[in-house]
């Protein structure tokens, strides 16, 4: 059963985890493509000053930098979110661009009152033109990272499968729960989505049933990523690895979690069109 876009409203998702290299970009950027294939426009927001995100999809960071067209300058004020956007081919995925002056912007916005609804108030510009918008956080707390949970319907945690994956993401999930509380009652978080796994490597075997022994209870555990190459092979072509690798494993994975979240976003139709 397809979705019938464009949505009436638009539906947010961010993308965190507290740790850096754990494959938060590479989910962004994968399940936006996903949906955009499923019919959907999409915006990825880059909110990491790495500019990952946006480097993915095939964009110059150096350029975005030097033009000044890009989330910082946003966040500063300086120019509207619609000024900046990226289009990824002729397609409906686009993206907000980040550079490095993204962390003078977010230490400068720290400072302001209502620093916490800029992202918020910025959005207003582009309210409305897409079905979905997905944040992608840098790997910390900050100020940015808070806008983005506050302001989202949903939350994607992909957790690497590494030695102690467990307990990390039970501090997180406490970290969340707190944002939640102060900022967000309405925030779902999806499954959690174990990257990076090596069904050989009886460690990370190990951690997987950790994260589903310890975990599970709190948020359910999705089926991992297995590790493979398409990833980094994808980034570096500026493609994502969901558009040019049909039959990985890996990619197959991802196909399956956004069935999941178009299968939340047709529920929440169902329930619009219920409302009237
Ligand atoms: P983050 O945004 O959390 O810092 P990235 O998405 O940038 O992490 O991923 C970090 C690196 O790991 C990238 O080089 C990416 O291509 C690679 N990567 C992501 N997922 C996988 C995977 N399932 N298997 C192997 N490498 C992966
Ligand atoms: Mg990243």
């Amino acid at each position: 059963e397809p979705v019938t876009p464009p949505l009436k409203r638009t539906f947010r998702l961010a993308v965190t985890n507290l740790k850096g290299g754990v494959a938060k970009t590479t989910t962004a950027v994968n399940v936006a493509w996903g949906l955009v294939d499923a019919g959907l426009s999409c915006l990825i927001v880059d909110l990491d000053m790495q500019a990952n995100a946006t480097s993915d999809l095939g964009f110059d960071i150096t350029e975005v930098r030097e033009n000044g067209l890009n989330m910082a300058s946003v966040l500063r004020n300086q120019c509207e979110i619609d000024g900046i956007l990226l289009q990824y081919g002729e397609t409906d995925l686009w993206v907000a661009p980040s550079s490095k002056a993204l962390t003078d912007a977010e230490r400068m916005l720290s400072n302001e009152i209502g620093g916490e609804k800029r992202l918020a108030q910025k959005l207003k510009a582009v309210e409305g033109r897409f079905d979905v918008i997905i944040f992608d956080c840098g790997p910390n707390l900050n100020l940015l990272t808070i806008n983005a949970l506050s302001l989202a319907d949903y939350l994607i945690i992909p957790v690497q499968t590494e030695y102690l994956a467990a307990h990390g993401t039970l501090s997180l999930l406490d970290t969340v729960a707190q944002v939640r509380d102060n900022y967000n009652p309405g925030l779902t978080i999806l499954p959690i989505l174990p990257t990076m796994y090596t069904a050989k490597n009886s460690q990370e075997q190990a951690t997987l049933g950790e994260l589903n022994r310890l975990v599970s209870d709190l948020v359910p555990i999705f089926e991992p990523v297995p590790r493979a190459t398409v990833f980094s092979k994808a980034s570096a072509a500026g493609h994502p690895a969901l558009r040019a690798s049909a039959r990985s494993k890996a990619v197959g994975t991802y196909r399956d979690y956004v069935k999941l979240i178009l299968k939340h976003i047709r529920a929440a139709q169902a329930a619009q069109g219920k409302a009237g």
